[in-house]
């Protein structure tokens, strides 16, 4: 394969794959969405190794294993056509300009297999560390939760114009705690300022796991020694510094297929072709540089993360984290959520949002309802059919109607029948149960100036509340609602209703 429109075609592919991508994010409800929501998950470093490890629960993990199998044949393709964080890094080539002060030889470039081998080892001690570290999640939660509200809210309407079935959202949707999930991001996007795609070179356990895999590939860069003249072009424009100074060796397993050093080659000395590893010049494998004293930290430090476990969970016991209806119970929540926030995505109400440490450290980016902002619809199942671990259980709509996500309040010292006397009966009103688990009881009570009135007290009947939040929502008090929702009293099992 010579043709220097493979480049092009790259580019081309790429960016479709990138459109799916967000097509998956902005299409909430079908079959685009679906695939999507199918498609890229199965693709993270949960679904092929970490998962298995930790929840043993793994959906469309078969599809990323596929994928992943193809790069014995076709080497770390992925990384340059279909992940969407290196799409992303690539599309930000043009507002970043690095620096290229600090050289890959500085053989900074293994870190990310020790990253890799940190995860896997965490994994064992039932540890789930993917939702902070895996290129997948990154993107997710940046596209959905920062990005994608920030240009929705610019141009939510001329958005419906230009995408055909496209739904502009009906309000204003925002994602508490989007600036820390902006702050990631642009963290990991920033360090390309170092030098091109910084975090695939350094840090990404994804790229480990197929450069690891593409060390034995099929498919190879190849350079005819008698046209090249060790011009240095292919080697200067090479996004991840896999060709050797000479131009004529690769380190394979950074080669991510991009094609960009056939199309930098004036000599035609470059080309692309299938051919057994033992007959192509590759210099370096994955495991180089790779020294007894980094395998000391790398075994020391996850012990140390392993062992905080105890003291990081142990902070999430804040009654005022609700969970979506169908979530695992809460240790198990926190190591099969991959912190992708699709569910959150999906939520049609806006009540899912990112927890920053309110659930502790290990509670990071997992969902949680904030009634106030939205409630829980009683007629959408949607976040346990998206997530893509299990975290969520998919529920049928008559179970869900019955699941107890929290337990209903109210603030007698705030709340306007209880506090003032004054008639108000929007949360009975609200209250999507069948028998009501909010209830008026008539009594004659002293009012402010003493003297004797009607009101209706609003009660709420704990055995028949399922947490929904609409009456905290709704709850006309402004500020602090009268009626708050908390986490329910019940076990797991108690809670099916
Ligand atoms: S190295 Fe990692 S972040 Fe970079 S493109 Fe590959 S998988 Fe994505
Ligand atoms: S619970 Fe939400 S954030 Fe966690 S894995 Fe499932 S969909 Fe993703």
């Amino acid at each position: 394969m010579k043709s220097k429109h493979w480049s092009i075609y790259r580019s081309i592919g790429q960016l479709l794959l990138w459109f799916v991508f967000v097509a998956s994010i902005i299409y909430l409800h079908d079959p685009v969405s679906d695939a999507g929501i199918g498609f890229y998950p199965s693709l993270s470093i949960h679904s092929i190794t970490i998962g298995y490890i930790t929840t043993h629960t793994v959906k469309y993990a078969v599809l990323g294993l596929g994928l992943f199998s193809l790069t014995f044949l076709l080497g770390r393709f992925f990384c340059g056509w279909v992940c969407p964080l290196g799409a992303t890094f690539d599309a930000s080539d043009a507002l970043i300009q690095p620096k290229e002060k600090i050289k890959a030889k500085t053989n900074i470039t293994r870190i990310k297999f020790l990253v890799l081998l940190s995860s896997v080892l965490i994994a064992f001690f039932g540890f789930t560390v993917s939702g902070y570290i895996d290129p997948i999640t990154i993107a997710y939660r940046a596209y959905e939760l920062f990005l994608y509200p920030f240009v929705s809210f610019i141009g939510s309407k001329p958005l419906s114009w230009i995408l055909p079935g496209y739904e502009a959202r009906d309000y204003p949707f925002y994602y508490y705690n989007w600036a820390w999930v902006a702050v990631v991001f642009l963290v990991v996007l920033g360090l390309s300022s170092f030098f091109r795609r910084f975090w695939c070179r350094v840090l990404c356990p994804l790229g480990a796991m197929y450069a690891v895999a593409s060390h034995a590939s099929l498919f190879r860069r190849v350079v005819d020694t008698d046209k090249c003249i060790h011009c240095g072009a292919c080697v200067k424009g090479c996004r991840m510094g896999a060709i050797a100074p000479d131009g004529v060796g690769t380190i394979e397993h950074e080669c991510i297929k991009c094609f960009d050093c056939l199309k930098n080659c004036n000599y035609d000395a470059v080309s692309f072709t299938f051919k057994r590893p033992s007959k192509v010049k590759s210099i370096e494998h994955p495991g180089k540089g790779i020294t007894r004293r980094d395998l000391l930290i790398v075994a020391g430090s996850s012990a140390m993360v392993a062992a905080s476990k105890v003291s990081l969970f142990a902070a999430s016991h804040d009654s005022s984290i609700i969970r979506p209806p169908g979530a695992l119970r809460e240790s198990q929540f926190l190591d099969a959520c991959i912190r992708c926030g699709q569910c959150m995505n999906v939520c049609p109400t806006n009540a899912l949002h990112p927890c920053f440490v309110e659930a502790g450290f290990y509670g990071m980016f997992t969902p949680r309802l904030i009634p106030r902002i939205g409630y829980c619809d009683f007629t959408c199942t949607r976040c346990g059919q998206v997530c893509p671990t299990g975290a969520i259980q998919e529920l049928s709509l008559s179970t869900k109607q019955k699941f107890v996500i929290g337990t209903a309040y109210i603030l007698h010292d705030i709340c306007l029948p209880w506090s003032e006397q004054i008639n108000c009966i929007v949360c009975e009103e609200v209250c999507p149960v069948a028998n009501k688990a909010i209830t008026l009881e008539k009594k004659i009570v002293k009012n402010t100036k003493g003297i004797q009135v009607e009101v209706l007290l609003p009660v709420v009947h704990e055995d028949r509340c399922i947490g929904c939040g609409i009456c905290e929502n709704r709850c006309p008090v402004s500020g602090q609602a009268a009626i708050v929702v908390r986490k329910p009293k019940l076990k797991l099992e108690e809670r099916y209703g």
